[in-house]
């Protein structure tokens, strides 16, 4: 078997044995993490482990989410194909990736400026044209494009920042890992005019989301 199905077999495997057990319904959600190629974004020594069911090491101390997570985040945030999107934590960006084959147009930050840089190089390496990555704190969203029809944050807050409910659509969604520094629960927002209905999903553990309005260094 050459690399290319290889790769193609170990992802179907990922999504078979993680994603379909554990709820993952939404059909483009899973025909997207059929294809984005995870290993890519992953260091050249845990490659290997691109497609297990974890999170791996991307260096400056952080990671990529388990894909489980990935698809997780993707589907509360019900996409349709036109969105703009906010993604707060870039790091190796195949969650940008994964978002930029369901949305729209997707903006990335990330604080660690040599993370953006290698994220950025590998989106381009897809051809991945409607994914633009910005350097920067994320705890106060990204005014520029605002407002989005959905924000993901992948860090964990110690409360949600109010900027990325301000920079929220009407109707849209935000969806954000919220509680201690080992452990939070998911949180999907939605915004109603100037309510907001928020809903607990599942237990997570995020590395922090360091900034003004999130974890102090
Ligand atoms: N979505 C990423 C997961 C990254 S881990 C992926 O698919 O690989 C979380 C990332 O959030 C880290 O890279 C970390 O540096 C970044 N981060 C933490 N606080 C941040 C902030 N205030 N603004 C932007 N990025 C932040």
């Amino acid at each position: 078997m050459d690399n290319e199905l290889f790769l193609e077999s170990e992802r179907e495997y990922m999504v078979e044995t993680q994603l379909l057990p554990r709820r993952i319904r939404d059909g483009l959600v899973l025909q997207v993490m059929r294809t984005v190629p995870r290993h890519l974004f992953v260091p050249p020594e845990y490659r290997h482990l691109a497609y297990t069911d974890g999170p791996l090491p991307i260096g400056f101390g952080q990671t990529i989410s388990q894909p489980y997570i990935v698809a997780l985040m993707s589907q509360l945030l019900e996409l349709k194909g036109q969105e703009r999107l906010l993604e707060v934590g870039t790091g190796s960006g195949y969650q940008a990736a994964v978002l930029g084959y369901l949305a729209g147009e997707v903006h990335t930050i990330e604080r660690f400026p040599e993370l953006a840089r290698q994220a950025e190089q590998t989106l381009a390496e897809l051809g991945l044209e409607n994914v633009s990555v910005h350097i920067g704190d994320g705890t106060a969203g990204l005014l520029e494009f605002a407002p989005y029809q959905g924000i993901i944050v992948t860090a964990a807050a110690p409360h949600v920042p109010q900027a990325l409910l301000d920079q929220l659509a009407d109707g849209g969604r935000l969806v954000i890992p919220v509680g201690e520094r080992g452990s939070q629960f998911l949180e999907r927002w939605r915004r109603r005019g100037d309510d907001f209905d928020v809903e607990e999903v599942i237990p997570v553990a995020f590395v922090p989301l360091v900034g003004q309005f999130g974890w102090r260094d």
